[in-house]
């Protein structure tokens, strides 16, 4: 009953903020960092000295490693490491998400890069997410029936707490077969659906061949880059614009605003720009949310590529507008320069348009870095295959060529199915031993 109260609670604190200008959102901010560092250094040992000696904006930003490194002494709870992960992966391997030690949920990010993190969050602090999440998503507010489908590759006790007499939530384990999805969705007729890019773009072939029968009213896609490509295919078929929800284990980032851009989640986080290209348009966020208590998120980096709006958004709000979500920095291209003296660096979202741009016969693509000098292509063409392929290969060439790269050898290959259990990544980064 509590929790309920909570989630109700926070919903309407998130729907009556409203912030007029920059200004004031930035003051607020500031007394919500100061107080949340006043409750920090009370309760987690590891913040107690940092702080002693340093202003929190000269703290070194934060990322996985040190947060594992400094698991014990860094939460407030006194929780120990050991004790969380064996927690964790019990969880993960009987697909049983309960885990709790008190109050507290554990759970492991899905590192991309095999170091995987644990995250801690308080039953509190779920309620009060589920009412932000509820309040920022629901399109037709909290009393009105609404049935999610929630497809994600573990299920959490944190996704749990949205749910209340007029929201029901179902989830779908992408563990399952497709076809075991569209039959539970037909009998379930959810009005919003909630997946990654990839499995979106199965139901809408599912849709198109008439397999799956729904007619959602919301489709939110969340945990990979949301593709151009993808976006518009799935679009075109449920006929509805797909929304971002762009949330980590560290936090609920942005999200898509009712006149469909994306907007940092400013009033939940302060959210500091690492700038990654002398144009400032593409930063890394660093964040340090205000409420989150259990396991303190301060100057957290996320090694994800955000690009700034160049315009701001119609809809009014103060809190900063992104183009789009590129893709993460690991996955930045690095070339030799012409000169082979210097790494040339090409971000994510070059590759994407020279792909885009190549041909109209292309109906999925992944781009890959293997080697220093070595690109490997995949297609699924619809026609004219031989044309787009070296249309593809030319703009390519192009992109290189305009950064004074010395030129890869480009494969092209036909489309590989990915399984949906792995993250989907159209432009990829994977050289051996980097
Ligand atoms: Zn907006």
């Amino acid at each position: 009953m509590k929790k309920k109260l909570n989630v109700v609670l926070s919903y309407m604190k998130t729907k009556r903020k409203t912030f007029i200008t920059r200004e004031e959102l930035e003051r607020w901010q500031q007394q919500q960092v100061d107080k949340h560092l006043e409750f920090v250094r009370n309760h987690s040992p590891y913040f107690h000295e940092q702080l002693a000696t340093h202003h929190w904006e000269e703290l070194s930003y934060m990322n996985k490693t040190i947060m594992m490194e400094h698991f014990d002494s860094l939460n407030t709870k006194g929780i120990r490491k050991e004790e969380a992960m064996q927690l964790a992966l019990e969880a993960e391997k009987t697909r049983n998400f309960k885990a709790q030690i008190d109050d507290v949920t554990v759970g492991l990010s899905s590192g991309t890069s095999g170091n995987r993190g644990i995250f801690l969050v308080s039953e509190q602090e779920q309620s009060e997410w589920a009412g932000v999440i509820l309040a920022k998503l629901l399109p037709r507010g909290l009393f009105s029936r609404e049935k999610i489908a929630f497809f994600l590759r573990a299920n959490s006790n944190l996704y749990e707490s949205v749910k209340s007499r007029t929201i029901q939530f179902s989830f779908f384990d992408l563990i399952e077969p497709i076809e075991t999805h569209v039959e539970r969705l037909n009998e379930l007729q959810p009005t919003i659906i909630v997946a990654p890019p990839s499995l979106l773009r199965m139901l809408a072939s599912a849709k198109q061949s008439g397999e799956l029968q729904v007619a959602p009213i919301k489709m939110i896609s969340v945990a990979e880059v949301l593709e151009p490509v993808d976006k518009k295919y799935i679009e075109g078929i449920f006929n509805l614009r797909l929304d971002i929800v762009y949330q980590a284990t560290e936090g609920f980032i942005a999200h898509t605003c009712s006149h469909g851009t994306l907007h940092l989640n400013e009033d939940i986080m302060l959210i500091e720009k690492k700038f990654l290209d002398k144009e400032k348009l593409r930063f890394s966020p660093i964040i340090t949310d205000f409420k989150r208590t259990t396991q303190p998120m301060i100057r957290y980096e996320l090694n994800d590529i955000l690009t700034l709006a160049k315009e701001p958004c119609s809809c009014g709000s103060v809190m900063t507008s992104i183009e789009s979500i590129e893709g993460r920095s690991d996955d930045i291209f690095r070339l030799s320069s012409l000169t082979g003296k210097s790494t040339v660096v090409i971000f994510p979202d070059f590759i994407r348009r020279a792909v885009m741009a190549a041909s109209d016969d292309i109906e999925e693509y992944r781009v890959i870095q293997t080697e220093r000098d070595r690109i490997v292509v995949q297609l699924k063409l619809k026609n004219q295959k031989e044309l787009a392929e070296q249309q593809v290969v030319d703009k390519l060439k192009e992109i290189f060529e305009l950064f004074n790269a010395q030129l890869p050898t480009i494969i092209t290959k036909p489309y590989e199915k990915q399984s949906p259990l792995k993250k989907l990544k159209r432009i990829e980064t994977c050289i051996q031993g980097q």
